[in-house]
Parts: structure tokens; sequence; C-alpha cells
């Protein structure tokens, strides 16, 4: 594989590609690349080395140039240094919502608010999704998905997304791409939705199905390398950047396993730092399997990250035996880090939504003491298995309390959702 015009996957690069120029460790460039990995959109990463590189290649005067990295579209469009929303506008993604006042509306476009997009809009509700990132949450950035029902051979988590996002515009849901919902307002009797933007989306009933947020290591300098070394998540999008390198993969669960096996078909060698004593209880059959059967796949048990080093870029990691407490260092340029996440939801702190400890929403059956539900519930009947102490205010998925963390679930969470809004909406 040539050095300088890597893939996105192994696949033959496609003429259409969009052409990404930069220079290592360019935080810019990397959330363009996941973006467009996220959305199965196929990308070429082009590293310029030198400043004359960057004048030759990406008509920049050298690599300090503010406007790099440089996107160049199929049809010849040259954006520089882009937004996420410049890109979105590009892709034609981009919109503001056509109606004042919706049905539903969804807040996340995950497995579960896709799910509950497709369900809502196909059942004939007025329906719009709000989502401040790409369409697939953390499914997007799954290189295969290999349990999901009628997919035998599994599926990459973009392109699932990607299939979901045009099944749900198809039967008419709006998708706001690129936006955050950051406040509610129920005061009304409406489900009030403010996005970061200023947006307000009215809708007469609404699904929070937005997940959780990846976990840091918690440890010195992290942040300075997000984006220059340290990724979070499997990291699809940059497999193809990885080829004959040392790469660490953080975590001993279901997504480190995927993000191992596939990093192990580029780097010459993958060390999975696991903090338990064995991968068993915490991965499934398959991808030990798969694991133990590949030989440059390094499993590290007892095993914690302590200290990343580097100047620009991430350079070397100090490991830790967290019984023999004996440390060492190192080289590598890529850390992946998946290790799970938490929920974000304060904004539903803010309007008296009840959350566990952890901050996941609580629903249904586990908002009930001795029956009834607490917190001034409103109405007679209890609240419905996956309604908030809101009545209208739904949650589905990974933000949900007690939710199983799995793509199907989350769909089937989002599906189900709409048959609670149904009948919540028939009340009046
Ligand atoms: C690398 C990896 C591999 C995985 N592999 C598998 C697998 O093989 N099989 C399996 O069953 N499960 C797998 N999982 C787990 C599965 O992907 C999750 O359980 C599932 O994605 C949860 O879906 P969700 O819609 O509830 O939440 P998420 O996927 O977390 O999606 C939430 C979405 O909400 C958006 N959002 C968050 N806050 C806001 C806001 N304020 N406004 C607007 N949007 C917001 C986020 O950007 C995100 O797109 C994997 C997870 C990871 C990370």
């Amino acid at each position: 594989m040539p050095e300088e015009s890597m893939s996105s996957d192994l696949k033959p690069q496609q003429p259409s590609a969009v052409r990404i120029y930069g220079k290592a460790g360019s935080a810019i460039a990397y959330t363009i690349r996941d973006f467009l990995a996220r959305c199965d959109i196929p990308f070429e990463w082009i590293e310029l080395r030198s400043d004359e590189e960057a004048r030759m290649k990406a008509s920049a005067e050298n690599l300090q140039d503010p406007r790099l990295p440089v996107c160049v579209f199929p049809d010849g469009t040259r954006l520089e240094s882009p937004t996420q929303r410049q890109i979105i506008e590009k892709l034609g993604w981009y919109r503001d919502p056509s109606h004042t006042e919706y049905d539903l509306a969804i807040y996340g476009a995950g497995p579960a608010g896709l799910g509950a997009a497709v369900y809502g809009a196909s059942e004939g509700l007025k329906t719009i999704v709000i989502e401040r990132f790409a369409v697939g949450g953390q499914a997007a950035s799954s290189p295969k998905i290999e349990n999901y029902l009628g997919f035998a051979h599994g599926i990459s988590g973009a392109e699932l997304a990607e299939r979901a996002r045009e099944q749900a515009c198809r039967f008419g849901a709006e998708i706001l791409l690129g936006r955050e919902g950051v406040r509610g307002e129920f005061s009304t009797g409406k489900r009030v939705g403010y996005l970061a933007d200023g947006t307000k989306i009215v809708a007469r009933a609404a699904i929070c199905a937005t997940g959780i947020e990846y976990r840091r290591l918690g440890v010195p300098n992290e942040e300075r390398f997000a984006g220059a070394g340290i990724y979070y998540g499997a990291g699809s999008s940059e497999a193809a950047q990885c080829w004959k390198e040392h790469v660490f993969v953080v975590g001993g669960g279901n997504s480190a396993g995927q993000a191992a096996l596939h990093f192990a078909r580029f780097a010459s060698k993958v060390t999975m730092v696991v903090r338990g004593d064995s991968l068993k209880s915490t991965l499934s059959k398959y991808l030990i399997d798969g694991i133990y059967a590949t030989p440059n796949i390094e499993v590290l048990t007892h095993t914690e990250v302590v200290a990343v080093h580097g100047d620009e870029l991430l350079h070397a990691v100090t490991l830790t035996n967290n019984q023999t407490g004996q440390q060492q260092t190192f080289e590598t340029s890529r850390l992946f880090v998946c290790i799970g996440g938490l929920p974000h939801t304060d904004w539903a702190k803010e309007v008296g939504v009840v959350r566990d400890e952890a901050g996941y929403i609580v629903t249904g059956p586990d908002l009930l003491h001795d029956g009834r539900p607490r917190n001034g519930w409103p109405l007679e009947r209890n609240p419905y298995y996956l309604e908030s102490n809101v009545p209208g205010l739904f949650a589905a998925g990974d933000v949900r309390h007690n939710s199983v963390k799995r793509c199907a679930s989350a769909v089937g969470e989002g599906a189900m959702a709409v048959t609670f809004v149904h009948r919540y909406l028939q009340e009046g």
C-alpha cells in the first residue's frame, strides 16, 4: 500500500473519494476523517510531510499554513480548514426545520434514534431528528458489527447507519446533522428543545436517544493528544494510517476487541491493554477466538495506561502492571481508547428529569415506588415502559437506565418508544 495515499478501508480507492491534505497530528483533519468515515463517504488522506509538499500538493504556503487541512471534493470544490457545517453543506445534508411544530422530536441519531425515526416517520408521525455529529453514534465507529440480525457476515457500522439514514429520510423524517440539543423546556405542555445554534424545536412528544460519550483515561496531557495520537472508540477512520506501526488499544470489551482485530490487518503489532485478568468475562467468544488466532495481537492483562508522552504528537505510552506495579514505556504514535462511556444528560437535570447516579435517564417501571411514580408525576396512569417522569418525554438506547448496550436493543427500543409515543399522543 503506498504510504502517502491510503484509503479508509482495504477496498480499492474509488475515484470519487474526497481528498484531504494535511499534516500528521492535525486534530481538525482527524475530525474530518472521522466524520466522513462515519458517514460512509470514501476519502483519501494525503499526509503532508514538508513545506514543499504543502506547496506542491495543497497550494498552501507551508505546513503551518492555517488553511490546512484542505479538502478537495470529487467535483473539484476546495474547502480550506473546513468546519463540520461547511462539510455537511457541501454534502447537501445541511437543512433547517421545515415545520414550526412536529409530532415527534428525536435527539441523537445513533441506532436508537434512527430506529425511532424509521418507525415514527413510516407510521405517519411528523418526525425530526437532531444529531450533533454524524449518524450512527457509537455503532458508526465499529469496523464490523457481526451480531446484528440479518447480516450473517457482518456489516460496518457506518454502512448500517447510512442505510438507516436513507431509510428514515425516504419515509419523510427530517434529520438535522451537526446540531446539538442543549436545553429542554416542558412547562408549556409541548416538548421544546433548544439547539446550540439557537434553533427552537417544538414537538408534541420527544425521544432522548443521546447514548453515551466515550470515557477518558484520566491521565495527564490526555486532551493535548486527542486526535493527535489518542483516539476514542474503534477509530475506523484511522486503521489505514496504522500501516506497519505498533498500536495500542485500551479496553477489554467488545468494542476494544473489534478495534484490535481491525487494526491487526494494517499494523505490524496491536497491543491490547486490559485492566482485568482476562478477556473472557468481557468479550464475546467469536472475538476472543479471533484475537487469539491473530499472531500480531498481544494481550496485556492487569495493565493500565499511566502516562502519555510526546510534543505535538503522541510518541510513547507508559503502562503499569496493576499487580506488580512494574512500569514500562513503549514508543507508539497511536493509542485507541475503548473503555465505554457515560451519558451526558445535564440538560435533563435542569428540567427535573429523573436520572440515576451515573446520569442515565430513568424510565417506566424503574420510576415506581410501591407501585406509583414519585417526583410529581401528574397523570392517573403510570409511565409507559420507556417514558421518563415527564409525560411524553421518552428515552431509548444506551442513555436509558438499565438498558442493554447493544445495537439491536437500541434499535428495538427506538421502535418501541414510537409505539408509546402513539399512545401518549392519543391521550390528547
Ligand atoms: C466501537 C464500538 C463497537 C461496537 N460494536 C457493537 C457490536 O458489534 N454489536 C452491538 O450490538 N453493539 C456494539 N456496540 C455498542 C452499540 O454501538 C451501542 O450500544 C449503540 O450504538 C447504542 O446506540 P444509541 O443510539 O443508544 O447511542 P449512541 O450510539 O451513543 O448514539 C447517540 C447519538 O446521539 C448523539 N448525541 C449525543 N448528545 C446529543 C445532543 N445533545 N444533541 C444531539 N445529538 C446528540 C451522538 O452524537 C450520537 O450520534 C459497539 C460500540 C462501539 C463504541
